[in-house]
C-alpha cells in the first residue's frame, strides 16, 4: 500500500530520554498554534489494528487506523500528557500535532492520548505525565 510521506517540520526536534522511557524534545522555539509533525503511518481496518495491538495504533474513524511504528514516524515518541503542551488534530486520515501553547527549546513535546487509549494502556501501570507525578508526590 502506498502513502505518503510525512509531512516536514520546520521546526528541530530530537528524541530523547523522558522520565517515561523515551520522549520527543523542542530544540526550538515553537509559537502557539503550529503545526509541528505529523504521526504518520500506514492506515490499517480496525480488523488489523486488533490483531497487530501495541501502543502505536491511532484509531481514526470508519474503520480505519493509523499503524505508526514505522521508524520513520518519530512522532511516536512523543508521550502522553494529562496537560500537555500539543494536540493531535485529525484532518482527513492524516494526524498533525501542533502547539497548544509556546514551547521553549528543551521542552518535552506532550498530547493528550485519549480517554481509550489512557484507559487501556496508561491507567493500569500508572500516569507519568507531569500533572499525575504532581499529585502522586503532594499527596
Ligand atoms: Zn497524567
Amino acid at each position: 500500500m502506498k502513502y505518503p510521506y510525512p509531512r516536514p517540520t520546520k521546526y528541530n526536534v530530537r528524541v530523547k530520554k523522558s522520565a517515561s522511557g523515551f520522549g520527543l524534545f523542542a530544540e526550538d522555539a515553537i509559537p502557539k498554534n503550529r503545526f509541528i509533525i505529523e504521526y504518520w503511518g500506514k492506515i490499517i481496518s480496525d480488523k488489523k489494528a486488533d490483531e497487530l495491538g501495541g501502543k502505536y495504533i491511532f484509531g481514526l474513524e470508519n474503520d480505519k487506523n493509523i499503524s505508526g511504528a514505522h521508524r520513520k514516524n518519530i512522532a511516536r515518541y512523543i508521550n502522553h500528557s494529562c496537560q500537555p503542551n500539543c494536540e493531535a488534530s485529525l484532518e482527513g486520515d492524516r494526524i498533525f500535532i501542533r502547539s497548544l501553547k509556546k514551547i521553549n527549546p528543551g521542552d518535552e513535546l506532550t498530547y493528550n492520548y485519549g480517554k481509550v487509549y489512557f484507559e487501556s494502556y496508561i491507567k493500569p501501570f500508572g500516569c507519568r505525565c507531569v500533572k499525575c507525578a504532581k499529585k502522586i508526590t503532594g499527596r
